[in-house]
């Protein structure tokens, strides 16, 4: 039992008794996406001098330049997920010779959509007010730039648009970046090794500590036990992503600074396809569509030279939904005959899932202490009115290491006093602190509703953050109504409770059910494109996981679980990796996650102790998608 009176889950110390082996270096950094990529790209440079020689000298190793490595959970350094158009300002300063010819899938923006996407077939969950909205478009349609159950917005606002941005796929992007910071011969990158927590030394972060291999999936040693490496280093640069658990231990031992929370999220997914030969879409399309197939969901397709195209949704957390999904909605999308004209005939090359931190400037951690500094997304650095994050993480990287190098050049320690002069104050005058100032409110209306958070994106964007609809967001387990409440006046509860029944007992999923009770008609799989979530799984994801490691998502009170009506978790879940376990406790397939982190957030029960927390926890773990595409 905890204090609470919880019966919490209980799992092995990865310290009892175990003997670990310590490597010192002077840098140790967490995740490799692009904050890393600016941070090292940025650092290596400022490491040597132009005849090769040490610029500064390694602590840990007298004589040679410093050691700088970094950990990358997933299995190769280019298995990111993220469609990115970006105006990659921080990126061109990076690289002001940049060969777009150099990175694969890459391309110069060429022309930029957004569209207001109609419900074509009434099963959408619209309010009467969009219902109004969309009589009167329809009503309208020959005045309007309406095509194909939609309306083209007659221009894209200033605040949204790319001009002069890039394209391009992440996974290529960080494998590009990847192959020019190792080219330098001063930093190391080590793809399939989880981080699995910071160590702490007398209040200071004093290095990380790897995850175990040969252990059972609780993490207890088995045939083969290796125990995680301790690295030790002055400084630990954390720049693991929206989800990264070693951010999140930090989080959890610091606390967040005053008034700041991360109760915003979205699960993208997407896919990557090659379209069809009959597509009019040329390389540098960007469309952005918002309304369909439920009004909360955004949507994106971008279009990269030799006829690819990334294309995806994003389900964010205001969508309150205690059966949501991201996978059939994602094909409900696609096929919205605005963007079936151009998909219909496709074929899928990738799919993948991820998190993305929507709490923005609000959701800024403690960007640095004793010993350590924060990065990326998981900083706090994406832009919630632009949707922005990649050109953001990587400036705050690159800000972080001219500020590493400053004190690296004069030999003062790496302190939280002197990582907030060298670091955090550059970042405070910065184009990225700036425009999240403006955004920080942006999305606030979404708690009302869509009409009001799109009204509320539109004041801020155009008043530059000085107006916004108010909003007051909560915890994602306090926003989530019960299923029956969410389904009132559309399914009686009684039907309710015999569709569940039906789905417990053939073991279907809940969500699948009710979207078919609601009117949404069976997705026309063709092996191709349209394919089931597992063929997507192994087809377009290509998922696995070596075997040896212990589970990295845990349920942390079973006995939540087990009185958990909505069992959100189990619907959630983009690798179909959570399912329904014995006595209610969902069961987890580590072979199956792509590590999205949706789980995360989409619980419905929040943690006994931190109500800003949920009864799940995403630990430091291997696998996943294996795409380099997306
Ligand atoms: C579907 C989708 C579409 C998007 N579209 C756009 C767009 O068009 N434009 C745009 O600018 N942004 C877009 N974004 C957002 C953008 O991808 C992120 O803001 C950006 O990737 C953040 O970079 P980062 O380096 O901070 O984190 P990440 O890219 O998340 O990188 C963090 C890395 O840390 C690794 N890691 C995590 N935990 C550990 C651990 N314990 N040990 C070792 N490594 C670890 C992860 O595997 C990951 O590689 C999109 C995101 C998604 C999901
Ligand atoms: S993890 Fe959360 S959503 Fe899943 S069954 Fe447990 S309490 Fe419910
Ligand atoms: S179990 Fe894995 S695939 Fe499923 S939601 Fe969690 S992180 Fe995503």
């Amino acid at each position: 039992m905890s204090e609470n009176g919880m019966s919490q889950q209980t799992l092995p110390s990865q310290d009892a008794g175990v003997e670990r082996q310590t490597m010192d270096v002077d840098i140790v950094c967490v995740g490799f996406g692009p904050a890393m990529g600016g941070f090292l790209t940025t650092l290596a440079r400022g490491l040597t001098n132009p005849d090769g020689t040490p610029a500064v000298e390694s602590r840990a190793m007298p004589g040679m330049p410093p050691q700088v490595v970094c950990y990358e959970r997933a299995d190769d350094i280019g298995f990111g997920v993220s469609g990115v158009v970006t105006r990659a300002r921080g990126i061109r300063q990076s690289f002001p010779d940049l060969d777009l010819s150099q990175i694969p899938l890459a391309a110069p923006v060429a022309h930029e959509t957004v569209a207001y996407l109609l419900d074509p077939i009434g099963a959408s969950r619209r309010s009467p007010l969009l219902r109004l909205a969309d009589r009167c478009i329809r009503a309208f349609r020959g005045r309007l730039p309406y095509e194909h159950e939609a309306l083209r917005l007659p221009y894209v606002p200033p605040f949204l648009r790319k001009d002069g941005g890039l394209l391009f796929s992440i996974g290529q992007f960080n494998q590009w970046v990847g192959a020019q910071v190792m080219g330098t011969g001063v930093v190391q990158i080590w793809p399939g090794m989880p981080v699995a927590k910071p160590l702490w030394e007398d209040g200071r972060v004093g290095g990380v500590r790897l995850t175990d291999q040969g252990t059972d999936l609780h993490g207890r040693p088995e045939a083969g036990f290796l125990p995680g490496m301790d690295i030790r280093a002055a400084l630990t640069v954390i720049g693991d992503g929206p989800v990264g658990p070693i951010g999140r231990q930090i989080d959890e031992k610091l606390g967040l600074p005053e008034g700041h929370h991360r109760r915003e999220w979205a699960v993208g997914a997407k896919v990557v396809v090659d379209l069809p030969e009959h597509s009019t879409l040329g390389p540098g399309t960007v469309l952005h569509t918002f309304g369909y197939p439920e009004p909360e969901i955004f949507g994106f397709l971008y279009v990269y030279p030799g006829r690819i195209a990334s294309a995806g949704i994003f389900v964010p957390s205001w969508f309150d939904s205690p059966v949501r999904t991201s996978y059939r909605y994602l094909q409900h999308w696609m096929l919205h005959p605005y963007l079936w004209r151009h998909l219909s005939g496709g074929r899928l090359r990738s799919w993948g899932a991820k998190t993305l931190q929507e709490s923005g400037k609000r959701g800024e951690p403690h960007l640095a202490g004793n010993g350590f500094v924060r990065i990326g997304e998981g900083s706090g650095s994406t832009n919630v009115l632009t949707g922005s994050g990649v050109d953001e993480a990587w400036t705050t990287g690159v800000l972080a290491a001219q500020g590493v190098l400053e004190l690296l050049r004069v030999g003062q320690p790496f302190t939280k006093e002197n990582l907030e002069r060298a670091y955090i104050a550059r970042r405070r005058v910065s184009w990225v602190e700036a425009e999240g100032r403006v955004a920080e409110k942006a999305r606030d209306g979404f708690t009302r509703g869509v009409v009001s958070g799109l009204v509320g994106m539109a004041l801020a964007g155009l008043t530059q953050g000085r107006a916004a609809v108010p909003g007051k967001s909560l915890p994602p387990a306090k926003r989530l109504p019960a299923i029956e409440e969410y389904y009132a006046g559309r399914i009686a509860p009684e039907e309710i409770a015999r569709i569940r029944q039906d789905c417990a007992a053939r073991g279907l999923s809940l969500h699948n059910a009710l979207m078919d009770r609601c009117g949404w008609p069976a997705i026309p799989h063709d092996g191709q494109l349209l394919v089931s979530h597992q063929d997507a799984l192994l087809m377009g994801g290509k998922v696995q996981a070596p075997p040896g490691y212990a589970d990295h998502v845990v349920f942390l009170y079973p006995n939540l679980c087990e009185t958990c009506g909505t069992k959100l978790c189990i619907e959630m879940c983009s690798g179909q990796a959570i399912t329904a376990g014995d006595k209610a406790v969902p069961a987890f397939d580590r072979d199956k996650c792509v590590h999205c982190g949706a789980c995360l957030w989409n619980c419905a029960v929040s943690h006994p102790d931190d109500p800003e927390r949920s009864a799940i926890e995403f630990r430091g773990g291997t696998g996943g998608l294996h795409s380099a595409e997306n």
